[in-house]
């Protein structure tokens, strides 16, 4: 690794690629000739409106994303994304909603603010660690949308199939797979994503939602700036948005984009993964928590046989230059992230260590 710098499992913020990491260096302290840097940078320039503007057909075309969907640029990170969901979608105020981990059931907290919230499928008599069968759930007629975490980036679990919603509104949280692989817009109403696991800097969230989603008889109660319709207005420029996090994604997507596209980086995701499944599953002191079928590509928590000797790997790979390994403390044991931006090395080198320490002291 250049620059002194760790392989970083962190579940987020996490890694940025190195080549863009660099670019925006070198553009600091002056951009293309503007004098100052986007930091500094007016958002109601034409310098930043071009940003803007490629960094929107950029993502459009690496997700090939169909002209009836918005694409937004929103502050206020995954969270607030929660709330503007069925804020933004409750017509009849009753949504479906899926509890496969942490992130679900944030929003389903979240959501239970606005209206009636139907749990139609949970895992939580196995702590998280598989996706419930979606194939046929009890969905009423009236309901607004049917919710997902795609992927919980806490637990571990990804679906490989997306439910069937009989016809209603898919929404999903992409946050921690948003653009790990490719992905049919058009089998959703609504898809957003907090871009600091995969894609820039904390702060914002990407919402893609398609057109005839977009209200304007929202309740009086929902601010301004909690509104699709707000945001798709003004092309994301309702308030100063974040400016700097959107030129970082904005080259993120460039970066995808000459390396292949969301296919070649899905790939990439799966043969990085494929090392650190394949060893725990040959492993006899490492557990992976998940169902197999149901795994991950990008968060990845395993176990050792105790709580203690969990602390003690921690503390050895960080001491051997390995970071953020820690699990999350409701699923315990250790979580490796492995992002877009985590080079297949970091995995191997990784592997390679935890082979020695299961040498040593199993
Ligand atoms: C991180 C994360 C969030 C929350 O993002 P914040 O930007 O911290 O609000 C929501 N959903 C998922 C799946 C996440 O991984």
């Amino acid at each position: 690794m250049k620059y002194g710098r760790t392989y970083n499992f962190s579940a987020g913020p996490a890694m940025m690629p190195e080549p863009v990491l660099e670019e925006i260096a070198a553009e600091v302290m002056n951009y293309h000739g503007s004098g100052m840097s986007v930091m500094e940078m007016s958002h109601r320039s034409s310098v930043f409106q071009q940003i803007l503007d490629e960094a929107e057909a950029d993502l459009r075309q690496l997700m090939n994303i169909p002209q009836n969907y918005k694409v937004l640029f929103i502050q206020g990170g995954g969270t607030v994304q929660f709330a503007m969901v069925p804020m933004n979608l409750m017509k009849n105020g009753k949504a479906c909603y899926i509890e496969t981990g942490a992130w679900s059931k944030k929003a389903i907290a979240e959501a239970k603010k606005y209206g009636d919230v139907q749990i139609i499928a949970s895992s939580a008599d196995k702590n998280f660690s598989y996706v419930p069968d979606c194939s046929d759930l009890p969905i009423d007629e009236d309901v607004d949308y049917v919710y997902i975490c795609e992927n919980e980036t806490i637990n571990g679990t990804t679906y490989r199939k997306l439910p069937n919603t009989k016809g209603k509104i898919l929404v999903s949280d992409q946050s921690s797979m948003f653009l790990s692989r490719p992905c049919n817009v058009a089998d959703y109403g609504l898809i957003w994503g907090g871009v600091q696991k995969n894609v820039g800097p904390a702060g914002m969230a990407i919402v893609i939602i398609r057109e005839d989603l977009i209200r304007d008889d929202l309740p009086s109660f929902v601010p301004t700036y909690l509104q699709y319709k707000t945001h798709a207005d003004n092309g994301s420029l309702y308030n100063t948005p974040n400016c700097w996090d959107i030129y970082c994604c904005g080259k993120v997507f460039k970066y995808l984009l000459a390396n292949g596209g969301l296919e070649a980086q899905a790939q990439r995701n799966e043969d990085k993964a494929k090392v650190l499944y394949d060893f725990l599953d040959s492993s006899k002191f490492f557990t992976g928590a998940v169902r197999t079928e149901d795994r991950s590509v990008m968060n990845v928590p395993f176990v050792t046989p105790s709580k203690e000797q969990d602390a003690e790997v921690v503390a050895a790979t960080k001491a051997a230059g390995f970071d953020n390994l820690k699990g999350h403390k409701s699923v315990g044991g250790l979580r490796a992230s492995i992002y877009n931006a985590m080079p297949k090395e970091g995995v191997e080198s990784l592997v390679a260590f935890l082979k020695s320490y299961e040498k040593e002291h199993a």
